[in-house]
């Protein structure tokens, strides 16, 4: 993975395809010049069909079922994925852990599938406001990221998203000291386990805004961010895309 800063936007249950189409069009007009930024969009499953990006643009999906096919009603394959052209697949947001029941065992499986296709996992983690007022975030954090890459051997091309859940559309961000601890103890962590990996790149993602994010993404070891609410804005979305190419690494 190279040096540029990613920003990943999640749109979550919003926008029709015509809307997202629109959307994005509108970016790439606006920030066609980007040099040191990669952009993501996750549209939901509908907008993802005829939807080609070209560097530093990409595709992303929200989801994937880990089986290549098969008796899974309302479930969408990795390979159905790959002939809609995406390219990262998100994987263990809060929000399918809470509302979803997703455990760590069944996020394991759909990285072990991403790794085993040419897609690449953005895997979510992040503490519980619980876990962090009990001094728990590093063994939450570890305890999610170990059971997550259970039996991946190479993180090559994985990205991982740092997300306090406490932060998730609450308005309420993680302070710069949370973010650089949290950023810091995955590295080493990753380090640790990935010996080899030279850089895996980790996002921050929990209410980043307009006003926020020129601060946040100058935070060492933050290399970009997960946005949801404000991605879906598109003044909101190219202020924070202009301070990420200015500010960033
Ligand atoms: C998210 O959904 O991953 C997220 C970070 O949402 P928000 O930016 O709205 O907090």
């Amino acid at each position: 993975m190279d040096k540029k800063s990613i920003i990943a936007g999640n749109w979550k249950m919003n926008k029709t395809p015509a809307e997202g189409k629109r959307f994005i069009s509108d970016v790439k007009n606006i920030v066609k010049d980007v040099q040191l930024t990669e952009i993501i969009f996750f549209p939901a499953y509908t907008g993802l069909l005829g939807t080609q990006l070209n560097y530093p643009f990409h595709l992303g999906a929200q989801n994937c079922h880990w089986k290549k096919s098969g008796a899974f009603t309302g479930e969408v394959s990795i390979e159905m994925l790959n002939e809609c052209k995406v390219e990262y697949i998100l994987v263990g947001h809060s929000e399918r852990r809470q509302f979803f029941n997703e455990t760590d065992g069944i996020i394991n499986k759909k990285i072990r599938s991403i790794k085993s296709s040419n897609l690449k996992p953005i895997l979510c983690i992040g503490e519980t406001i619980e876990d962090r007022n009990s001094g728990l975030t590093e063994d939450f954090l570890e305890r999610q990221l170990v059971r997550g890459l259970e039996g991946i051997n190479s993180i090559e091309n994985f990205v991982i998203a740092y997300e306090p859940i406490w932060a998730i559309g609450t308005g309420v961000t993680a302070n710069e000291e949370q973010i650089y601890n949290a950023h810091s103890f995955l590295k080493s962590l990753l380090k640790k386990l990935y010996p080899n990996t030279n850089n895996c790149p980790i996002l921050y993602g929990g209410s980043v805004n307009t006003k926020n994010a020129k601060e946040l993404i100058q935070i060492s070891g933050v290399d970009g961010f997960l946005i949801g609410g404000a991605s879906l804005d598109l003044e909101s979305f190219i202020s924070i895309i202009k301070d990420v190419e200015n500010f960033g690494r």
